[in-house]
């Protein structure tokens, strides 16, 4: 019986000019969470996903190593959220499935909210020793309506076992104005606002 093999999970083709002009150094947490935010905007807008995004940042340096966005709707497959996308790309740059491997400098993940019971676990395992979050409590699951699974209410802590820093509330607000604008959207039945789909990004 033939079975599928492999499946490839890419960013969209609007990234690159999406970061075209980002500086290769975010050294404050508001810079990195402001591309964050901006990144999980276009991203619903776009109708590439939802309005998720990450990115992966050298800790001290906030040299930027990479960045992800939520490609379910692109791709088809339910795994591919912006955390996981932007730990694997990071974890392609530097050449090691683990971030916090001997030699390299520490790797930071920041999220536009709390990771989703999935990505929670995708964190964990990554070698991270930094999570920056913009928010982590219901607001993104009765704004939004997606469902983030069952985080326990010592998530963070577990976190923080592991010799992962969690960090929270940074650009809230300006997290929460993005889910905002998407559920309008949803509630509008125009979430494709400008899909510009049929070029590069499903190929
Ligand atoms: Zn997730």
């Amino acid at each position: 019986m033939p079975i599928e093999s492999e499946f490839t999970l890419a960013l969209p083709y609007w990234i690159d000019d999406a970061v075209a002009d980002v500086p290769e150094f975010l050294p404050s947490p508001e810079e990195r969470m402001g591309l964050v935010n901006a990144l999980a905007d276009e991203n619903w807008r776009r109708g590439n996903g939802g309005p998720f995004a990450a990115i992966v940042v050298e800790r001290e340096s906030g040299r930027l190593v990479s960045v992800g966005v939520n490609v379910v709707l692109a791709s088809g497959i339910s795994s591919a959220h912006a955390e996981g996308m932007a730990l694997g790309l990071a974890q392609k740059a530097v050449g090691s499935w683990d971030l916090g491997g001997s030699g390299l400098p520490e790797h930071e993940l920041v999220v536009n909210w709390r990771p989703c019971i999935q990505c929670y676990g995708s964190a964990m395992w990554s070698g991270i020793t930094s999570l920056f979050v913009a928010g982590s409590g219901p607001e993104l699951e009765e704004i939004s309506t997606f469902d983030e699974g069952p985080l326990t209410a010592d998530w963070a802590e577990e976190f923080e076992s592991r010799g992962i820093t969690v960090t929270e509330n940074v650009l809230r607000d300006e997290a929460l104005a993005v889910f905002r604008a998407y559920r309008e959207a949803v509630d509008a039945g125009g979430v494709l606002v400008y899909n510009a789909r049929g070029q590069s990004d499903e190929g």
